[in-house]
């Protein structure tokens, strides 16, 4: 049995970056909004959580950087390679013209939790917990609604948009009958932590070596490590325990010597199955899907959180006007993909571009080739590619892309 929950202006399914930044701008704007998320809180590790500069631009439009700025975060003024001869910059966000010439990286739980704590100031802004989206609700063709369960039972919640906000598993999006077209992907993710000690680096890093990528971000206490295995290595690696992960980490990452031992189970050990999809339809009349479930991207150079947040503005500045009017239409929801299109198709060209140079190894645990690794990293020693002016103009492009953002949208409402 169903209970009628009754009617808002905007039901936005899952509170991710993409469904909390939404609300708390149609928020601001004067409209009722409800956010249905269906966990009980933010705090899941494996997440991302690189933020780049054009999103604090949205968030200095909101007026929460300097509290943003406050998070125990980290600040990286350049993407750094850590090779076996030593380390290769690979970006400079030292772009003059940049107000925030670097990256941060900042756990998702305290992103979120500053959006929807600044966004619950607003009576009209509603955030439901463990409400989970289940299907949704349809009149005459047009989506009007959704059906989502509560630990009290099913509830229904009726609204002129529904947006899709439930990531790239989206179940709103398989409802609305909106299948993403697949470009797959040769690569997967492993996410585990392990301590940090003062003498460690300082600032977060790319392990790369042909087989063993490693993604160290540092965050105080602990290493938030992301190692990027080829496509069914993780099953291959499962079948031993997980010592065998343990094994490739000590002669990979040296520096970390005992404390590779924190890995006792493979349950401390998280597994993302990279996907790159996007949408060809963003919308159905009365519907709409942002973020992840109109794109799922690579975590290649850490766009994806960054995607999402400007897929919100876009679809924000989009129907916030037709909201306030009381009617949306199919056009106004064709704008958000309009606008958003572009960089979500160039972003993802470039992952796939630097994904085809994953490289698969016969035998990640073969004694031969662990042992050839070094046994102490050079963090002190800069090098070079072979091409030293090339490296230094991809340098600055990579990092001009990143702080100037390929399309940044603008809070216009
Ligand atoms: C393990 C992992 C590691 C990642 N690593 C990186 C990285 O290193 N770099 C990078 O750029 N990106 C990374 N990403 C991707 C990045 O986190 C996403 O691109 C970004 O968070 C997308 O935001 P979103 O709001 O669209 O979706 P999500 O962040 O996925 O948020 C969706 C929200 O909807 C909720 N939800 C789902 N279904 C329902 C439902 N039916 N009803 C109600 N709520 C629902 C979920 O609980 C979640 O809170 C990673 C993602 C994962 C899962």
């Amino acid at each position: 049995m169903t209970v009628e929950e009754g009617r808002v202006d905007c039901c936005i399914v899952g509170c991710g970056p993409a469904g909390a930044i939404l609300g708390l701008i149609l928020a601001r704007a004067g409209i009722d909004v409800t956010v249905l998320e269906k966990h009980q809180d933010f705090f899941r590790d494996f997440r991302g959580d690189a933020i780049h500069p054009p999103t604090l631009g949205v968030l200095e439009e909101l007026g929460l950087i300097d509290r943003y700025l406050e998070l125990p975060l980290q600040r990286d003024l350049a993407i750094k390679i850590v090779t076996n001869d030593g380390v290769l910059p690979l970006t400079d966000f030292a772009n003059p013209k940049a107000k925030y010439p670097y990256v941060t990286y900042v756990p998702q739980w305290d992103f979120l939790n500053l959006l929807t704590e600044e966004a619950k100031r607003y009576p009209n802004f509603r955030l439901l917990m463990q409400a989970e989206g289940v299907d949704l609700l349809s009149d005459e063709g047009a989506i009007c609604g959704v059906r989502y369960q509560t630990p009290d039972g099913l509830r229904d919640l009726t609204a002129p948009l529904t947006v899709a906000a439930d990531g790239r598993r989206s179940r709103m999006r398989t409802c609305a009958g909106l299948v993403p077209k697949d470009f797959g992907a040769p690569m997967d993710l492993l996410w585990f932590r392990i301590s940090r000690l003062p003498t460690d680096p300082k600032e977060t890093f790319v392990r790369l070596v042909p087989g063993y990528v490693f993604a160290m971000v540092q965050r105080g206490s602990y290493w938030q490590v992301g190692y990027v295995v080829p496509k069914g290595t993780y099953q291959k690696l499962r079948v031993h325990d997980v010592g065998a992960l343990r094994t490739i980490l000590r002669h990979a990452l040296p520096f970390l010597g005992s404390r590779v031992d924190e890995l006792q189970s493979w349950d401390l050990v998280g597994f993302l199955e990279v996907q790159v999809n996007r949408l060809t339809k963003w919308h159905r009349p009365g519907f709409l899907c942002i973020g992840d479930s109109a794109h799922a991207s690579s975590p290649v150079a850490g766009f994806g959180v960054n995607m999402a947040v400007h897929d919100a503005v876009a679809a924000a500045n989009a129907v916030a006007g037709p909201l306030l009017r009381g009617r949306v239409t199919e056009r106004d929801l064709a704008r958000v993909k309009r606008r958003r299109q572009l960089p979500t198709i160039l972003t993802q060209a470039v992952q796939r571009l630097v994904q085809r140079d994953i490289v698969e190894v016969p035998d990640l645990l073969d004694p031969e080739r662990l042992a050839a690794l070094p046994t102490t990293l050079d963090f002190d020693n800069e090098v070079d590619l072979p091409l030293p002016v090339a490296t230094r103009l991809f340098r600055r492009l990579t990092g001009r892309v990143i702080t100037a953002g390929l399309r940044s949208e603008h809070i216009r409402v």
